[in-house]
């Protein structure tokens, strides 16, 4: 079944043109990789997907409901939850009240309990009275990914979620998201962190100056060094 689909569609800055014509399909409960160099358009295609870009062309297709002109908070509302690459954590709140806020704003999906997030996140347990401008780069990372879990997510869109973190981090990121993925959320990831992604994912689409370059199974692009290299400058 199809959780996302993209036709044609085209996202601009003012008056200039960052996406091109850009096609991508997501099926249900799949984890897809988003990749390409920096500034290929990662963060405005689901910018684009989250209707925050301010001019986007084309059709978005969510669930079968037509969201392209759709506003930002109905297709949230809708279950389109994004993790932003700027980590989104108030730092005068304690993790229990980031948490909180988070599961009170959820609208149009049930929220999960706060305490589930602490099965989740041992660490955000431990740290539950600290506040946000405490925690490292790292647990501000778990947190803003449980702050975008607590509301139920149904398609789950992660912005490089390892950046700036140190690798012991990183691990513990990709257990916990192996966990989430596992569950019945679809899942599009964009990263720097080729590998990273690669090991999460079973698809990935490439793209680069903003079009499509190559969409296949994370097994073919295993078995494309050239790829990787042409389009993600590793390998
Ligand atoms: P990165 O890994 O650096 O975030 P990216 O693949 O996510 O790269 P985008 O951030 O989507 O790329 O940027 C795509 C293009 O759009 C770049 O040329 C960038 O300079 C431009 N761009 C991004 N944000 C804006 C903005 N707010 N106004 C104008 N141009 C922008």
């Amino acid at each position: 079944m199809s959780v996302l689909e993209l036709r044609d569609v085209n996202a601009f800055y003012g008056n200039s043109h960052v996406l091109f014509d850009l096609d991508m399909d997501i099926e249900q409960n799949e984890v897809v990789a988003l990749l390409g160099r920096n500034g290929a358009g990662k963060t405005t295609t689901l910018r684009t997907i989250t209707g925050t870009i301010p001019r986007r062309e084309g059709t978005i297709t969510y669930r079968d409901d037509d969201i392209s002109a759709a506003s930002v908070n109905s297709i949230s509302n809708a279950g389109v939850k994004l993790v932003p690459e700027e980590r989104r954590v108030f730092p005068t709140l304690t993790v229990n009240e980031n948490l909180q806020v988070a599961h009170d704003m959820c609208r149009g999906r049930e929220p999960r309990p706060v305490e589930e997030m602490y099965d989740i996140f041992p660490v955000l347990g431990e740290l539950r009275q600290n506040r946000g401008r405490n925690l490292s780069g790292g647990e501000q990372q778990m947190l803003s990914v449980a702050r975008a879990l607590i509301q139920s997510p149904d398609l789950l869109l992660l912005d490089e979620p390892t950046e700036g973190l140190a690798p012991v981090i990183v691990d513990d990121l990709y257990d916990v998201l192996s966990e989430v993925v596992a569950e019945d959320v679809t899942v599009l990831i964009t990263e720097q962190n080729v590998d990273f992604a690669l090991d999460l994912a079973e698809r990935a689409y490439i793209i680069d100056k903003g079009a499509n370059a190559w969409e296949g199974t994370v097994e073919e692009l295993n078995e494309r060094e050239d790829l990787l290299e042409e389009y993600l400058s590793v390998g």
